[in-house]
């Protein structure tokens, strides 16, 4: 007999949910705890949202996506977050990565080109009460020169090169991941380590992200 059949469903839907992480590479404790502590159904809407478990990338909102879940471990275990960490995330989305990243460092900067994701999400981090995301309608190609420098930079949109505005943006010790490559192939991410001397270029995995656009969307 099985009295709570919906709470069974949860449990064993999150169960999966981190399973498909493991296998996949995503080891990091910490990092598997966060995700398991946010859930990806309250990112994806309409259609789409009973497929919020499965490990693939969704379409949301203006034509951007949500990542895979899989990919969105792998970046964040891959940019070594801190617990006294700043990060600056270009490419808000739907929020999840940043919600992710929330729950492992101290503040989360999260930048989107379209107004319309960067005020849902704003909203949704509101009323998930996650109080230390700055959710920042603009360009992020150009980093946040204002909240400069950061100890973490991550990208979820390709370019083709790591913009120099990021780059300056990037604490000395620091570490950005993004990917890279042209938009309508496959692209790499890498992980970029500011040193005292210079930058260190790490390739770690083929990947395929939307394009990085520069200026604003209209809407
Ligand atoms: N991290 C997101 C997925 C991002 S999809 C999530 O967890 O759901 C990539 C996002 O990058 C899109 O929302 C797109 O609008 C945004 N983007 C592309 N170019 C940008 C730019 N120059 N500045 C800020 N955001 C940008």
């Amino acid at each position: 007999m099985n009295d709570l059949p919906e709470e069974e469903d949860l449990a064993e839907r999150k169960m999966r949910f981190l399973f498909a992480l493991r296998s996949k590479g995503v080891t990091d404790a910490r990092v598997l705890g966060a995700m398991e502590r946010v859930d990806r159904g309250l990112f994806v809407k309409g259609l789409f949202a009973d497929r919020a478990y499965e490990d693939m990338p969704l379409p949301i909102a203006c034509g951007q996506t949500i990542s895979q879940p899989s990919v969105v471990g792998l970046m964040t275990q891959a940019l070594r977050p801190g617990p006294r960490d700043t990060v600056l995330e270009v490419g808000t989305g739907s929020g999840y990565q940043a919600a992710v990243l929330a729950g492992l460092v101290r503040r989360v900067y999260t930048v989107d080109r379209h107004r319309r994701l960067a005020r849902e999400a704003e909203d949704l981090f509101r009323t998930l009460h996650i109080p230390n995301i700055v959710t920042i309608a603009g360009d992020g190609s150009r980093g946040l020169p204002d909240q400069a420098p950061f100890d973490r930079i991550l990208v979820t949109a390709a370019a083709e090169d790591p913009p120099g505005p990021l780059l300056s943006q990037l604490k000395i010790g620091g570490i950005m991941v993004l990917p890279v490559g042209q938009s309508d192939t496959v692209q790499s991410l890498i992980r970029v380590r500011r040193l005292d001397t210079g930058f260190d270029y790490e390739e770690l995995r083929p990947v395929r992200f939307v394009p990085l656009v520069e200026g604003m969307a209209s809407d």
